[in-house]
């Protein structure tokens, strides 16, 4: 069976490196994925490892899927040196199941959660855990239009009658803002972090051991849409504030390898090549270099120009996802946006439209965007200028 090679409608002049007749793709989510990944999923779907028969349909305790989700996790394990007491699984229902797994499992009816508000996503966060305990928003970015990430000294723990927060929630990138933490917030002393990690997990070095649970939905940095990773440490699946069901409780998942029920196989199976090829890149520091040099090339561009306007305060840019508009003060801004978009779509520069929260554009620039479009990107922002500045 070959590979399918199907030409977008458009004759575009920004085409991936392979000439394949693909366009660069700067969706926020599902995004791009490696081109070999891709490739090799091709054939694996037809026939997996010589067994005969495709990945997708393969069953979930036979031996073929036994290899792929043993390698997955030793290779997720591997990237981010995760120590032997945190669980690694893969479970399904997006990165928002883990909005109220998280204090179904952690959060106890008569306590506090601190929630870290600094975007959209980790509004919803915050609002699920409402369900289960109290919540308090030691940081509100909404009336500064989450513009920016918080100082340590601008954050308030709770403290109500001396008790420490049953754990203290954040969200590394703000997909929809483009903001992204630069360090771990010095939460009070054995309070657990958890982390939404999902529009910038595995795209730089992190220290697994600074958080208690890590979440990530895969489809943008590390794999596709089916699987969510969370990262748990083991101490955490023993709080058990209240009866959930099994499909609920982190501990039964852990104990079952994330294989209670049928697991989303092929998604699984994604994040696993994702993960080879993180490895062959040379893992998060060699990602975290080439992201930067992909980030700079765009972050460029608005620092050179009074056309356009960044949405992010400069100190608080996201490497993953860029946001900016055509500067309010540009006569027919809007417009403008509108024409920047349709251009660039033709041009192969593709899902560049900003989330109707923010208006204008946004680059996603995940750990498969090459530095090819990224530079294309520019370019075209450039010329764009010149046009109609
Ligand atoms: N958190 C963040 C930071 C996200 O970017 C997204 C999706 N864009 C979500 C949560 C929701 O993820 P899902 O669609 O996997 O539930």
């Amino acid at each position: 069976m070959s590979a399918v090679a199907s030409k977008p409608s458009a004759s575009p002049s920004a085409v991936t490196p392979s000439g394949s007749g693909r366009i660069f793709n700067f969706s926020a989510g599902p995004g791009c994925l490696p081109e070999e990944v891709l490739q090799q999923a091709q054939q694996d779907i037809w026939n997996i490892a010589g067994s005969g028969v495709g990945i997708l349909e393969h069953s979930h305790r036979a031996k073929v899927y036994d290899k792929v989700l043993a390698e997955a996790e030793a290779d997720c394990r591997k990237i981010a040196n995760i120590p032997a007491s945190y669980k690694v699984l893969f479970l399904t229902g997006g990165a928002t199941t883990q909005n109220f797994m998280v204090p179904a499992n952690l959060l106890a009816q008569d306590q506090t959660a601190d929630y870290l508000t600094t975007g959209y996503w980790a509004e919803k966060s915050a609002e699920q855990a409402k369900l289960y305990g109290t919540v308090n928003e030691a940081w509100d970015g909404r009336p500064h239009k989450h513009a920016f990430i918080p100082s340590d000294d601008q954050i308030k723990y709770s403290t109500s009658g001396g008790a420490k927060p049953a754990y203290v929630h954040m969200c590394s990138n703000n997909t929809i803002y483009g903001t992204q933490w630069k360090r771990t917030p010095a939460v009070p002393a054995g309070v657990p972090i958890i982390n939404d990690a999902s529009s910038d997990i595995y795209s730089q070095p992190i220290d697994v051991t600074k958080f208690g649970l890590i979440y990530a939905g895969a489809q943008k940095n590390i794999g596709i849409a089916g699987t969510t990773l969370v990262i748990i440490r083991e101490d955490l699946l023993q709080r058990n504030p209240r009866e959930l069901p099994v499909m609920l409780q982190y501990r039964m998942h852990a104990a079952d390898q994330s294989r209670h029920n049928t697991p989303p196989v092929f998604a699984i199976y994604m994040s696993g090549l994702v993960f080879k090829w993180i490895l062959k890149q040379g893992g998060l520091e060699a990602l975290a270099k080439r992201n930067q040099e992909k980030a700079k090339l765009i972050y460029d561009v608005l620092d050179g120009s009074k056309f356009y306007k960044g949405h992010a305060r400069p100190d608080c840019r996201s490497l993953m996802n860029i946001t900016f508009r055509v500067a309010p003060e540009v006569k027919n801004s809007e417009e403008l946006d509108g024409k920047f978009l349709a251009e660039a779509t033709k041009a192969g520069l593709d899902q560049l439209k900003g989330h109707r929260s923010t208006g204008g554009m946004r680059a996603s620039t995940y750990n498969a965007m090459p530095l090819a479009g990224c530079k294309a990107l520019a370019d075209f922002m450039r010329e764009f200028e010149r046009k109609n500045g």
